[in-house]
């Protein structure tokens, strides 16, 4: 029997232990899956379906506080954050709620015949989720997956496994029938890998690093597997002259320093126009001497602790090799605190410039023109998100266009919204999650012609 100690970020005291699933237990609980899938969830009556997941976002709604104390404990997110994070679980299964009723096939016109189509669940999804967001994430893929007919085998990362265990369990007090979402903690070289090569799960979710990501797509490649991947990022924050250089200013931090940086989305490289280069500078540096960075317990805590020394040892190493030009403060103590840090470079190939940091640190790059800025941001394998400040719309929409990204936003720092599609160009992933059209990516499309 093995098991994971989970530790508190912000004090590094265990807060409980965790059984780690086996390959065997794994095989048990997706065989599980398929049962209630063929016996069940699949030929459910679509109103049913939408009542059980209705349900279970209410069932969630009452449990918001609840979830939101696990994920300050379990995580070291923010209050605000928290309950941010137990809300969007809730909102995805009420948006996906609506889908079973409204999972429409076409009517083709075809010589000879009748040409209908059928949108048909594809059986057992393996979601396979980080530490960084573990509700929404896990949110992203199981209320569109269920929504669509599939049953779901669910692990979470192995430092933040409590919240979706949680929701594992208010599933069912909600109704849903056993084994039509099932959580299994375990690591990803035993859960996530035969998740992986196990075939009765036939399509794998996966948000992690792209290293990761790339193991796994090799890895479905054998049984030509269905696979979404979302995967890291390297976003830039564009700031033109011409912007509300105030607003920019002040909102920056938050766009990159929001749960210490483990963001995927997070906008690690700020650009800004040469002329007004200093000026943004000096309104950045009291916007980030100023965030509140505290033990999350504290509900007016802006900033928490990064989320292992692991992760700290690899935000130290970037730090190790940059020029801070300033930073903010952190509580001390004994969690794993690293303060929001601002590095100015002009080095397209220093790795503070070209990796995902994924901590509190960001870096700050002068650009000439239009075109210049555009180039700077599509310099990398990356392309998640990004925002782009000014107040000509025409530019804004230009450069919204020109960066090769899947997510952008002008004049804010738009997060993941649930009504939207998101997902990544080049490594940072392959297909979209959430929006109006998750549900089709849990499906296949059944073609069906009937003679005359
Ligand atoms: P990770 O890739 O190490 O792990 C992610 C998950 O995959 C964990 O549950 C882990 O146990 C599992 N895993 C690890 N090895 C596996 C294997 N061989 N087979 C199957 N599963 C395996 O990533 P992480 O460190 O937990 O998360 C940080 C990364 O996630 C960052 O790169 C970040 O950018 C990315 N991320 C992306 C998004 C997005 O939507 N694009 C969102 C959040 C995080």
């Amino acid at each position: 029997m093995s098991s994971y100690t989970v530790i508190n970020p912000a004090t590094t005291e265990a807060v409980t232990d965790v059984h780690l699933a086996s390959v065997e237990e794994t095989d048990a609980a997706v065989e599980a899956a398929h049962a209630a899938f063929v016996g069940g969830w699949r030929d459910l009556a679509p109103g049913e379906r939408a009542t059980l997941l209705r349900r279970f976002a209410t069932v969630v709604d009452a449990h918001v506080e609840e979830l939101a104390e696990l994920e300050v404990r379990n995580a070291g997110h923010t209050w605000g954050n928290a309950r941010w994070e137990a809300g969007n679980v809730r909102d995805c299964l009420n948006y996906y709620s609506a889908a079973p009723e409204r999972l429409f096939g076409r009517q083709i016109p075809v010589p000879g015949g009748v040409d209908v189509t059928f949108r048909e669940p594809l059986g057992v999804v393996g979601v396979i989720v980080p530490w960084n967001f573990p509700m929404p994430i896990a949110g992203w893929g199981f209320a569109p997956a269920l929504a669509a007919g599939n049953t779901v085998v669910l692990k979470p990362a192995e430092l933040t496994p409590l919240t979706a265990i949680r929701l594992g369990e208010l599933a069912l007090e909600a109704g849903l029938p056993e084994h039509v979402l099932t959580v299994i903690p375990g690591k990803g070289s035993v859960v996530g890998e035969r998740f992986v090569t196990h075939p009765l799960v036939r399509k794998i979710v996966f948000t992690g690093s792209t290293a990761v990501g790339k193991k796994i797509m090799a890895g479905c490649a054998d049984q030509v597997k269905r696979v979404t991947l979302e995967l890291g990022g390297k976003s830039s924050n564009i700031v033109f002259a011409d912007a509300d250089i105030d607003a920019a200013a002040a909102s920056a931090p938050y766009a990159v320093f929001d749960n210490a940086g483990q963001d995927c989305c997070a906008r690690s490289r700020i650009l800004v126009q040469r002329s007004v280069y200093d000026e943004f500078l000096s309104k950045l540096e009291p916007a980030v001497t100023g965030m509140r960075v505290l033990d999350p317990t504290d509900e007016t805590s802006e900033m928490g602790p990064l989320i292992s020394a692991q992760q700290l040892g690899t935000v130290r190493g970037f730090l190790d090799e940059a020029d801070v030009a300033f930073e903010g403060s952190t509580p001390g103590g004994p969690g794993f605190w690293v303060p929001p840090s601002v590095v100015t470079t002009e080095d397209t190939q220093a790795r503070i410039w070209r990796e995902e940091v994924f901590g509190p640190v960001v870096a700050v790059m002068p650009f000439d023109d239009e075109a210049d800025a555009v180039a700077l941001a599509n310099d990398t394998e990356y392309g998640l998100s990004g925002s782009i400040f000014t107040r000509d719309l025409g530019r804004g929409l230009r450069v919204a266009r020109a960066v090769e990204s899947g997510n952008l936003s002008v004049n804010s720092h738009s997060a993941v919204r649930y009504w939207t599609p998101f997902g990544g160009y080049k490594q940072s992933g392959l297909g979209r999650e959430l929006g109006p059209d998750a549900t089709s990516a849990f499906t296949e499309e059944k073609n069906v012609f009937i003679a005359h």
